[in-house]
């Protein structure tokens, strides 16, 4: 593990500064590698909620008469105000959520956040023609939903917000956004730099815990709620908005399998498997947590994934040559924890790492690969989101593929092999929301991304995702 240094443009303190509540209960945020304060977040209330959804409500009607190319118009100029921004919303990003600023970490999620955000607001949404045969004339318009609750996740917070309220702020929807209690900071700065923009009422936030997203996603007044997190909020959230009838957009968690076929060169897939997993320090909703190679091919793909993963330095973000940090929050440690010790001691044999200091004031999990390990275990079988990896030996390309689907979720998977073609045929037999081929994880706003299975339904991203933050409305004659 690396000393921490200090970094050179500490210019994150006036934003930090910005959103410190004035009035009203806070509470200290520790940084997930050090112990030390990050900044005080708001403690809000129900009746809070109840304002930010008041103030969304107000603002709806004047945000949706804009039209789409004036709404496009401040949405771009947000993503710009981001990018003037960057570094400091970064700073906070790394202080917080400890992803290090450099690799594909907080400086890459900060230009992933601007970046979707124009993508959002350029794309374009016509009326679709579906069907005339002279005497009919049927359309699709999207029209406005109302009011949307953007419930998110820990794991990525700026960038999962902007994918959840760019398009619903570019369909002339107004948001009430509710993040992570473990990650506020990072979400009030970014929404205080859109806020910059947009017009008052727009986009609002609520800084709270379950009792306020369970609040947010049976509010009557709210129409529609975007939820990124795990599987199990996910279903409390049905349940919740069932009595409106809310529109559900869910972003579940996985357990995303990884094919190696007996074809590859392990030296040349080593680092994309290493990326697949490991992004984020393994905290990923799609990342690669379960790798089955093929015998043949078996040790060199250990050996050579073992060599990318020891040299990769994890450590305090804020030190420049870091590219993996701590987990987030204590739980999560405990969790991959628990599941490595679990893989230990059914005789599983740990490659690398595996060893955590406990009494550490940070949450760092070392890079962990478990090899010779059975399907059944609970390291493989669970969702770790950790840097803990577990690496199955498979034979038969049947079993590994009902392998791959014996799982209740289904968000991504990847195919690894030297004949594309080959590798299309094993994709199309899993289980998955996005198979990748040769690689893991990669995402695009242009390409729709959602999950199968107890991971969720709706997609995000592109036309798709713009659709499903309107009501359809079919003109008829
Ligand atoms: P979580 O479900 O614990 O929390 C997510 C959000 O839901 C938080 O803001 C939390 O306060 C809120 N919440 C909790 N209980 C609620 C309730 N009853 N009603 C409404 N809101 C409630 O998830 P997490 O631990 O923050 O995130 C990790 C999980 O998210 C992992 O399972 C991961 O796979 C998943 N994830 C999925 C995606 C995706 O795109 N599919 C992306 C990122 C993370």
């Amino acid at each position: 593990m690396n000393s921490p240094i200090d970094v050179l443009a500490d210019d994150h303190t006036a934003l930090l500064t910005d959103i410190t509540p004035t009035v009203g209960r806070t509470r200290p945020i520790l940084d997930p590698a050090t112990g030390e304060e990050v900044g005080l977040a708001p403690v809000h209330t129900l009746e809070d909620l109840e304002r930010a959804v008041d103030a969304a409500t107000a603002a709806q009607p004047a945000w949706a008469a804009l039209g789409h190319e004036h709404r496009s118009e401040l949405l771009m100029r947000a993503a710009d105000a981001i990018d003037a921004n960057a570094e400091a919303l970064a700073q906070i990003l790394t202080r917080e959520q400890g992803k290090p600023l450099n690799g594909p970490n907080a400086r890459f999620e900060v230009g992933g956040a601007s970046g979707w955000l124009r993508a959002a607001a350029a794309t374009p949404l016509e009326a679709e023609v579906v069907f005339d045969d002279g005497d009919t004339h049927a359309e699709i318009h999207y029209r406005p939903i109302g009011v949307v609750g953007a419930i998110g996740p820990w794991n990525w917070p700026q960038m999962i917000t902007v994918w959840q309220i760019a398009p619903a702020l570019r369909m002339g929807n107004t948001v009430v956004v509710k993040p992570s209690e473990y990650t506020p900071l990072s979400v009030l700065a970014l929404v205080a730099v859109i806020n910059e923009v947009l017009p008052e009422g727009v986009l609002n936030i609520v800084v709270g815990g379950r009792e306020v997203g369970a609040a947010l996603s049976s509010h009557p007044a709210v129409g529609k709620v975007m939820f990124t997190g795990s599987t199990a909020t996910g279903k409390a959230i049905i349940r919740s908005s069932a009595d409106t009838v809310k529109r559900l957009t869910l972003e579940l968690g996985g357990n995303d399998a990884g094919i190696v076929l007996p074809d590859v060169d392990p030296k040349a897939i080593a680092e994309g498997l290493f990326w697949g997993a490991f992004i984020n320090t393994g905290q990923t909703c799609a990342a690669l947590k379960r790798l089955y190679v093929h015998d043949d091919v078996y040790d060199d793909v250990v050996d050579a994934l073992s060599a990318v993963a020891a040299a990769m330095p994890m450590g305090v973000g804020t030190d420049e040559q870091n590219v993996l940090g701590p987990l987030q929050n204590r739980a999560q440690f405990d969790i991959v924890d628990r599941l490595v010790e679990a893989a230990k001691a059914s005789g599983a044999r740990v490659v690398l790492g595996g060893e955590p200091d406990r009494d550490q004031p940070g949450n760092f999990y070392p890079t962990t690969l478990i090899a010779d390990i059975d399907n059944d275990n609970p390291l493989v079988a669970e969702e770790q989101f950790g840097p803990a990896l577990p690496i199955i030996r498979y034979t038969d390309i049947d079993q590994v593929i009902a392998m791959a689907n014996g799982v209740d979720v289904g968000l991504g998977a990847s195919v690894w092999s030297g004949d594309r073609e080959r590798a299309r045929e094993v994709a199309a037999r899993i289980q998955a929301g996005t198979v990748w081929i040769n690689s893991h994880g990669g995402v695009h706003p242009m390409i729709p991304f959602g999950g199968a299975k107890q991971s969720g339904y709706g997609l995000e991203f592109g036309v798709e995702g713009l659709k499903s933050l309107g009501v359809p409305q079919v003109i008829n004659g």
